[in-house]
């Protein structure tokens, strides 16, 4: 392929027969679907794509024009646990067939595992790696460690909240006894 490839306006066809692969990463800031929590973000990270086209034999034997895609970016959303900003990392890996009609994508996509799209001279890349990112998005997002002591309202008086951290290695340690 001579001419530099636009994912925005790809030709699946010439793609998949050539086995392409096409890479490359785009602002965030093209993705507008992807905030949905616009307050104390930083916006959306760099969304980094590859695809990679290919032909592969269906069932009868034909060849059936394919694309595998990747994607991954860092998304600003809110901690259901401390409602502080954390950065949630969102990857997908996916496998998309593709027909010549939308009524034949529509059948086949009920009938079959795999995602079928409707071939196209000038297929919005970018616009599918945005769908499969937004359904990649967690239900509810979480700080692996929340940063904040989340703050916890005390009805009982006599329950004391000590500021006592336990290590859980340390006791690991101390439960370890020496090999002998
Ligand atoms: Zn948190």
């Amino acid at each position: 392929m001579n001419a530099p490839l636009n994912p925005r306006r790809l030709s699946i066809a010439p793609f998949t027969q050539a086995a392409a692969r096409l890479s490359g990463s785009r602002s965030g800031s093209e993705f507008g679907r992807l905030l949905p929590e616009p307050e104390g973000s930083q916006g959306v990270g760099e969304v980094f794509f590859e695809a990679f086209g290919e032909l592969r034999p269906n069932a009868k034997g034909a060849m059936s024009p394919w694309i595998r895609l990747e994607a991954h970016t860092t998304l600003p959303m809110v901690c259901q646990r401390c409602l502080e900003p954390v950065d949630v990392e969102i990857a997908v890996s996916r496998e998309f067939r593709f027909v010549a009609t939308e009524a034949q994508a529509e059948l086949e996509d009920d009938q079959s595992e795999e995602d079928v799209l409707v071939s196209a001279p000038d297929f919005d890349l970018l616009a599918l790696v945005e769908d499969e990112l937004l359904m990649a998005l967690p239900p509810s997002p979480k700080h692996q460690q929340c940063p904040h002591r989340v703050k916890l309202a005390v009805a009982d008086k006599d329950f004391v909240v000590t500021d006592e951290v336990v290590n859980p290695f340390a006791v690991l340690g101390q439960l370890k006894t020496p090999k002998g």
